[in-house]
């Protein structure tokens, strides 16, 4: 009996117990405390960026950006087609529209000349996802920022680790947000981080962070506020994960070559392209089916691959054809080819710290055998 291959599975050891359980034993288990702390300075320190907030996901992040830059109804948003629903939700939580813009073949993020013609008097900043962990082109969006007077939030979810030309990314943008979520490169379960670049931002963003309430004088909440906050548990876990970040990020590496090795010669097979500035973060491994070429669609693959027992998922499919987005994007009347076929024939392998090369072997001798 072969085991069952999931599409992604987390990894956490024994520095994880024992930092929880020494956040635990110290009984600061709720929104403050030292691994709270840590978890914010490890992050400043590996993106650069002067300051960081953690928060309790990266939807809220994602919220508190746009509330910091002061993004109200009427104004839009760029932001990609290929991206997870929570880039657009958070447009619609400050009442913006999300502007669906196409992705670039060669890299699967923001087509920045794209981005350009979908300007309009309008548009007040760009959401630039690093997509599947692929960086997006930040010095072309920058320029065009620069031009019209916008701003950039990088969403750095996906991509841990990854450089644009040779810089860490998550904090190239006027501010950055990650996600630490179950299937992401370093997790605890639920978590967030805003990075900033300007620092003056920072008060009124932890001010906003915690329900509202000025700092020096408790129980006055000079603004309407959330409880974005994170625990120092769920921080101490993520801890242990920054910790072993290099050997996490080194083993997926791995993975991805082996992935690109057994497979790169299958007609039928692409993979998600590298730019030649770009090192990607290995966040999930995607395959491109070309069902002329392969003699199958992913759908089928996928199928194909379920009763072998091997987990995959689909691409994540393109926002603007999704119900909040859809109409207000039929409205406009654009096409967003790229997205479309890449949402349509992608498919995501199982990818996780643990998977062996055996695993691999199995996903990817049954892909080849189910070529027709
Ligand atoms: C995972 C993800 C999010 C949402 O993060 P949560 O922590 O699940 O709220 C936002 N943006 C991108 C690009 C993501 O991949």
């Amino acid at each position: 009996m072969l085991e069952r291959i999931p599409v992604a599975s987390v990894d956490v050891g024994l520095d994880e117990e024992r930092y929880v359980l020494d956040a635990l034993r110290s009984s600061w288990i709720s929104s403050t405390g030292p691994y709270i702390d840590k978890m914010e300075q490890t992050l400043a320190q590996q993106t650069g960026a002067p300051s960081v907030i953690a928060v309790a996901n990266g939807t809220v992040a994602l919220h508190l950006a746009l509330l910091g830059l002061g993004v109200h109804a009427g104004d839009e948003v760029l932001v990609p087609s290929l991206a997870y629903v929570a880039v657009a939700n958070a447009c619609h939580y400050v009442g913006a529209e999300p502007v669906f813009v196409d992705a670039d073949a060669s890299t699967w993020c923001l087509d920045p000349a794209l981005c350009a013609k979908a300007l309009t008097p309008r548009t007040r900043g760009i959401i630039a996802v690093h997509v599947y962990g692929h960086p997006a082109d930040m010095d072309a969006l920058r320029a065009l920022a620069d031009q019209h007077g916008l701003w950039i939030v990088e969403d750095a979810a996906e991509a841990f680790g990854a450089r644009y030309r040779g810089r860490p990314t998550g904090a190239l943008g006027d501010l950055g947000t990650y996600s630490f979520f179950g299937n992401k490169i370093v997790t605890c379960g639920e978590g967030g981080a805003l990075t900033l670049r300007n620092p003056a931002l920072e008060p009124h963003l932890r001010m906003l962070r915690n329900h509202g309430m000025d700092p020096a004088h408790r129980y006055h909440f000079p603004v309407t506020g959330y409880n974005y906050r994170i625990t120092n548990v769920a921080c101490a876990l993520l801890c242990a994960q920054l910790d072993r970040a290099d050997e996490i990020l080194a083993q997926r590496r791995r993975l991805f070559a082996e992935y690109r090795q057994r497979l790169h010669t299958l007609p039928g097979i692409a993979f998600q392209p590298v730019a030649p500035w770009a090192e990607a973060a290995p966040w999930m491994f995607n395959v491109l089916v070309d069902a002329p070429a392969y003699g199958h669609t992913a759908t089928e693959l996928a199928a194909l691959l379920e009763a072998d027992d091997i987990e995959t998922r689909p691409l994540f499919p393109p926002l603007h054809r999704e119900p909040p987005f859809s109409a207000q994007w039929r409205a406009r009347g654009g096409t967003l080819p790229v997205a479309e076929r890449l949402g349509d024939t992608g498919l995501t392998l199982p990818t996780f710290n643990r998977l062996t090369v055996d695993n691999i072997q199995r996903v990817t001798e049954r892909i080849s055998a189910h070529r027709r």
